[in-house]
């Protein structure tokens, strides 16, 4: 068998296009625009470029993009003092702070000073409860994303065998609840996990949210089942080479493939559905303040 490979390129422009009619019929029933304020806290270059990308998307939805840039010596205070603003600001429906923070700076302090409402990126405990007994809720990005996927491919996912790899808070434990919610029989595997070789052959939806270059091979996947790809792993070649460097996921793409009935490649898979999800969040995190009608098929 090869599989389909899904295509996230391509998904994520058709959310991001639902999003820009959502924000048009919003400009025009209450005139109202969404709006999303990102924090970037330090000079790393990758959260610097994933903050710049955010902010063109987000113009480019015809919502408002803030961003504020804080030097690293930012005191823990100063920047819940900055989210308090934030929370305030009738203009913000969105507040997103990048992580990682410097580490003088407890992150869970920082999330959970974010107004749950506003709280685009899902982390807020008060958002975890929520997703956890069934109720709407801000929805993390990257699973959401990946429950998307999933919905197109299969349509009901009741009754599925599910998978996942990985029990982070901000993707692998969201995922399985979100997976629970559509009715799944959820498995979470980590690195405890006994024989997960084994555990992931009885997945009709194999989820990987490791980080480990490669790690899922061919044998490990059900003939047929949908594989989502959620690693992102740079590996640089050795000094001297003139090879770029590539990005692979947690799933050996080649052997996967011969295996599975669809699966996402890295690069292009769940990662530019992440920033359409966080768009899409922002959206609906507006709708809910006005009072306006979520559009269908943007949230879990
Ligand atoms: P974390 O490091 O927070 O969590 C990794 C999880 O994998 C842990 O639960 C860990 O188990 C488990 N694990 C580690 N080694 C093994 C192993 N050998 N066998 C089984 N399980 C193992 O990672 P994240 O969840 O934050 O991210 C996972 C991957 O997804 C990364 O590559 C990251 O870059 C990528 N990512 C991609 C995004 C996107 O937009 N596409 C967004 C967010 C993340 P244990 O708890 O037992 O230690």
């Amino acid at each position: 068998m090869t599989a389909t490979p899904i295509d996230g390129k391509a998904f994520a422009a058709k959310v991001r296009a639902d999003v820009a009619k959502g924000v048009e019929a919003l400009k025009a029933s209450h005139g109202v625009t969404p709006g999303l304020a990102v924090v970037l806290v330090g000079e790393d270059p990758a959260s610097q470029v994933y903050v710049r990308n955010k902010g063109k998307q987000t113009v480019e939805c015809g919502m408002a993009s803030f961003e504020h840039k804080r030097d690293t010596s930012i005191t823990q205070d100063e920047l819940l003092d900055l989210v308090k603003q934030l929370n305030e600001d009738p203009a913000v429906h969105g507040i997103l702070c990048q992580l990682p923070l410097p580490s003088h700076i407890d992150e869970s302090v920082v999330i959970n000073a974010i107004s749950p409402e506003k709280d685009v990126d899902g982390f807020h405990v008060s958002n975890v409860g929520l997703i956890a007994t069934g109720q709407d809720a801000m929805v993390p990005c990257t699973p959401l994303g990946c429950l998307m996927m999933l919905r197109e491919q299969h349509g009901s996912l009741s009754g599925l065998n599910a998978v996942v790899v990985g029990r982070s808070n901000i993707v692998g434990k969201p995922m399985a609840q979100l997976l629970l919610r559509d009715s799944c029989t959820v498995t979470i595997a980590h690195s405890r996990t006994k024989d997960i070789a084994a555990v992931c052959r009885g997945a009709d939806i194999l989820v990987a949210a490791v980080g480990r270059p490669e790690m899922i091979p061919g044998d490990w996947v059900k003939p047929g089942a949908t594989v989502i790809d959620v690693g992102i792993n740079r590996i640089d070649n050795p000094p001297g080479s003139d090879k770029p460097t590539r990005l692979v996921g947690d799933v050996d793409y080649t052997s996967a493939a011969e295996v599975a009935g669809a699966i996402t490649p890295v690069p292009g898979g769940v990662g530019p559905m992440t920033i359409a999800c966080l768009l899409a969040n922002t959206l609906v995190s507006c709708c809910r303040t006005v009072g306006a009608a979520v559009p269908a098929g943007l949230t879990a």
